[in-house]
C-alpha cells in the first residue's frame, strides 16, 4: 500500500509510493549546449557585466578584471531594486509596497564548463565564503527582511546563464515557506523546548536508513516527508539559526560535504539533472519587532538540495499533496551507496 507521511516541519502531508522507482526509471534531458562563446561572466569578459559587488581573488588582482575565484554582480534584470523607500501602504483592503530589495548572481568559477564541485573542495569552500560575505553585508541594510541564496541549475524555462552560478534575492518581506517553517518552528519550540531541526537531526541518525553523509559539523539525509524524489538535506549539527555565523571550520566540511553529495546525484543519474539548491536561515531581525525573539533557539539554518526530476501534476499543484514515486529510504540507499 502508498503510505502518507506528515512532514513536521510544514505540518503538510506527502504521498509515498509503495514500489519506489530506481533512479534509471528517470528521463534527464540532454545537457544543453553551452553557449560558451556568448557567455559574459566566463573570466576576461568583466567589462560587460555589471561592476562586482563583492569577489574572491588572487593576491595582487584588480575588482572588474581576470584573477578571480569567485564574484558576485547585481543582476542584470533585477526583480529588486537597492535604492529607495518601501513606500508600505494600502489600497482598500490590498497591500503594497515599492520592490527594494537586492538582486545578485553568484558567478561560481571563472570557467564556463567546471563547476565548484569539479574544480574541488577548496573552490567550494569559496563559494560559501562568498555567500556568507555576502549575506553579512545585506543584513546592515534595516529595510531587508531576508535573504535568499539559491540555485537553478538546467531549469530551462528563461534561463540566461549556463554559467555555474547562484542568485542572492534579499526581499523586505518573509517569503511565505520561509515564515511557514519559522513558525512551525517557533510552535514546536513552545510545546517541547527543543529545536525541531536539532529533533529531527538525532531521529535521523539514531534511525540512520535516510542518513546518506555524517561529517565531523554536517549531517546530510533524505527527509521523512521529502516533496521531491532524491531531496536531501544539508544540516549543521551545531545549533545555529544565522548561516553568515558558520566558522571557518565549518566552511571547510561543508564544502566537503556539498562536493560529495553534488557529485554523487550527478552520478546516479549519469548526468546532470536540473537541480535547484535553497539555504534557509533566520531572517534579519529588525530591533523594533520582537515575534521573532525565540529564533535563536527555534531556528536552525539548513541547504535543501532538490533535484527537479518530473514535472508535478494537477493533482499535486492543486492541492499541495506532493507524491514521491522514490521513498526517502530508497532515495537515501542508492545516494549512499553511489561513488
Ligand atoms: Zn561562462
Ligand atoms: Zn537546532
Ligand atoms: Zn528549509
Amino acid at each position: 500500500m502508498h503510505e502518507l507521511r506528515k512532514d513536521i516541519l510544514l505540518g503538510r502531508w506527502i504521498e509515498v509510493l509503495s514500489e519506489s522507482r530506481a533512479p534509471s526509471e528517470y528521463e534527464i534531458s540532454e545537457n544543453k549546449k553551452l553557449a560558451e562563446e556568448r557567455c559574459i561572466l566566463c573570466e576576461g569578459r568583466e567589462g560587460e557585466t555589471p561592476l562586482e559587488v563583492a569577489s574572491i581573488r588572487r593576491p595582487g588582482t584588480q575588482p572588474n578584471t581576470p584573477g578571480w575565484w569567485v564574484r558576485a554582480i547585481p543582476n542584470f534584470k533585477p526583480m529588486f531594486q537597492v535604492e529607495g523607500e518601501l513606500g508600505r501602504r494600502g489600497i482598500g483592503i490590498y497591500d503594497r509596497m515599492n520592490s527594494i530589495g537586492a538582486n545578485e548572481i553568484i558567478i561560481e568559477s571563472p570557467e564556463h564548463a567546471i563547476k565548484p564541485e569539479d574544480r574541488g573542495i577548496e573552490q567550494m569552500v569559496r563559494v560559501i565564503t562568498l555567500y556568507r560575505d555576502r549575506m553579512v553585508d545585506l543584513i546592515k541594510d534595516i529595510r531587508l527582511r531576508y535573504v535568499l541564496i539559491h540555485k537553478n541549475s538546467r531549469l530551462d524555462f528563461g534561463e540566461t546563464f549556463t554559467h555555474p552560478l547562484s542568485y542572492l534575492i534579499a526581499t523586505p518581506v518573509i517569503p511565505k515557506k520561509i515564515k511557514e517553517e519559522l513558525e512551525n518552528a517557533k510552535q514546536y519550540y513552545d510545546y517541547k523546548e527543543r529545536c525541531i531541526f536539532c529533533d529531527i537531526m538525532r531521529e535521523e541518525l539514531r534511525v540512520g536508513d535516510r542518513v546518506i553523509l555524517e561529517t565531523k559539523h554536517f549531517v546530510s539525509f533524505c527527509p521523512y516527508a521529502a516533496s521531491y524524489p532524491f531531496e536531501s538535506w544539508i544540516i549543521p549539527k551545531r545549533h545555529s539559526c544565522d548561516f553568515h555565523e558558520i566558522t571557518a571550520g565549518e566552511i571547510e566540511d561543508m564544502g566537503f560535504i556539498m562536493v560529495s553529495v553534488l557529485k554523487k546525484v550527478r552520478k546516479l543519474f549519469h548526468a546532470e539533472p536540473p537541480l535547484n539548491y535553497f539555504l534557509h536561515t533566520a531572517p534579519n531581525r529588525v530591533p523594533r519587532r520582537n515575534q521573532w525573539h525565540t529564533l535563536g533557539d527555534d531556528f536552525h539554518w539548513h541547504l535543501e538540495i532538490v533535484p527537479r526530476l518530473m514535472r508535478r501534476s494537477g493533482f499535486e499543484l492543486g492541492s499541495g499533496l506532493f507524491i514521491l514515486p522514490t521513498s526517502p529510504e530508497h532515495s537515501a540507499k542508492h545516494l549512499r551507496e553511489v561513488g
